[in-house]
C-alpha cells in the first residue's frame, strides 16, 4: 500500500519504522527536512518532503501530529489529497477529533495506538512499538467502510491486538487506565519535589530505585501530551479523578485511624484489580 506519514515523531516514526518493514511504501512529511533526511537514512521512508502536497500518490495517511494540531493538520491535507485517499490519525483522544474530521474528509478514521513511550520524537520512534499492543478504531455511523477495511488492512500487519469503540467509549475507557494514571504520577512526582529537607532530597533520590521509576514514570513524560489529554478528554478524566480522590481519602482514613485490618483488606482487593487489568501476578514492590 502507498502510505504517508504526517509528524515523524515517537509515533509517526514507529508507524513508518513499522509499515515500511511490512513492504509498504512509505510518503513522510516532516516540518524539518534533517528529520526527513533521518527517516529515509534509516530506511523507514522511500519519500520525504515537508510539503503536505507529496502525499498526493498515497492510499492511505496517518496524521501523526499532537492532539490540538490533528484536526487542522487534516482541514490541510483536505486541500491537496485524491478523494480515494483515507485518513487516520493516532491521537490520544477521539471525541474531539473524529466526528469532526469525518466531518470534513468522508474517508477519515480515527484511531489510537495504544503503546508509547515518555521520549518524543524520531530519535524514540522504533519499529517493534506497537507489536502485541491494542490499536483502537472508533468508526461512527458515517465512517465509510472502505476506509475502515483499508485501514485495518494495514495495522493489521503490525502484530497489533485491533479494537473498534465508539468515541465517547475509548475516552471514557482510557481515562481510566491512560490519562488518570498520569495525573495521578504527576501528583506522586510534585509531592517527591516538595521535600524541603536537602538532605532528606538528597537521601531520597539515592535510594530511590524500581518503585519510584514505575510509578514515576508516566507522570514525567511528556507535558503537552499530558495537558492536552485533560483539556481534550475533561469531563472522563474528572470523573475517574474525582473516585480517584475518594480511594486516597480512604486509605488516609484507614492509616490516620490505624485500622490495618481494613487497609490489608484494601490492598488485597487491589491484588485481584490489577491481576485483572494487567494479566499478572502483582509482585512485592
Ligand atoms: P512527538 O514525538 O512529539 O511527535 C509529534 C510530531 O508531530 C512531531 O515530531 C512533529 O513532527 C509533529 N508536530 C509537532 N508539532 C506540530 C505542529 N504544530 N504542527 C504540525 N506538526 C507538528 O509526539 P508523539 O508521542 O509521537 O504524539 C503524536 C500523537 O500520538 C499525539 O496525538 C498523541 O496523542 C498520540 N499518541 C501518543 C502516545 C505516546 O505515548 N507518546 C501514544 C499513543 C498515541 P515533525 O517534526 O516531523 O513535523
Amino acid at each position: 500500500m502507498r502510505i504517508g506519514i504526517v509528524g515523524l515523531g515517537l509515533i509517526g516514526g514507529s508507524l513508518a519504522a513499522a509499515l515500511s518493514e511490512q513492504g509498504h511504501e512509505l510518503w513522510g512529511v516532516s516540518r524539518h527536512a534533517e528529520t526527513i533526511a533521518t527517516a529515509c537514512a534509516k530506511g523507514w521512508l522511500q519519500h520525504g518532503s515537508t510539503d503536505l502536497s507529496a502525499l498526493i500518490p498515497t492510499e492511505l495517511v496517518f496524521v501523526c501530529a499532537p492532539i490540538p494540531q490533528t484536526l487542522s493538520l487534516v482541514q490541510r491535507l483536505t486541500a491537496v489529497l485524491g478523494i480515494d485517499t483515507v485518513i487516520t490519525d493516532v491521537a490520544s483522544v477521539k471525541g474531539a477529533i473524529t466526528a469532526p474530521a469525518t466531518a470534513i474528509w468522508p474517508r477519515f478514521v480515527g484511531g489510537h495506538p495504544m503503546a508509547g513511550d515518555t521520549a518524543t520524537g524520531l530519535a524514540a520512534a522504533r519499529a517493534d512499538l506497537f507489536r502485541g499492543r491494542p490499536y483502537v478504531l472508533t468508526p461512527i455511523a458515517t465512517t465509510d467502510p472502505l476506509a475502515l477495511e483499508r485501514v485495518q488492512v494495514a495495522i493489521e500487519g503490525l502484530s497489533v491486538s485491533l479494537h473498534t469503540m465508539s468515541p465517547d467509549n475509548h475516552d471514557a475507557t482510557v481515562a481510566w487506565i491512560s490519562h488518570l494514571p498520569v495525573v495521578v504520577s504527576a501528583a506522586l512526582v510534585a509531592s517527591v519535589g516538595t521535600i524541603d529537607s536537602p538532605e532528606l532530597a538528597q537521601a531520597a533520590a539515592t535510594l530511590a530505585s524500581s518503585g519510584f521509576r514505575d510509578t514515576s514514570r508516566v507522570g514525567a513524560g511528556n507535558p503537552a501530551l499530558g495537558v492536552a489529554m485533560a483539556e481534550f478528554n475533561t469531563a472522563a478524566l474528572l470523573d475517574s479523578l474525582h473516585h480517584y480522590r475518594h480511594a486516597l481519602d480512604q486509605l488516609i482514613h484507614q492509616i490516620e485511624q490505624a485500622d490495618w485490618p481494613a487497609l490489608e483488606t484494601q490492598l488485597h482487593r487491589n491484588r485481584q484489580t490489577r491481576r485483572r487489568f494487567c494479566g499478572e501476578q502483582t509482585g512485592q514492590q
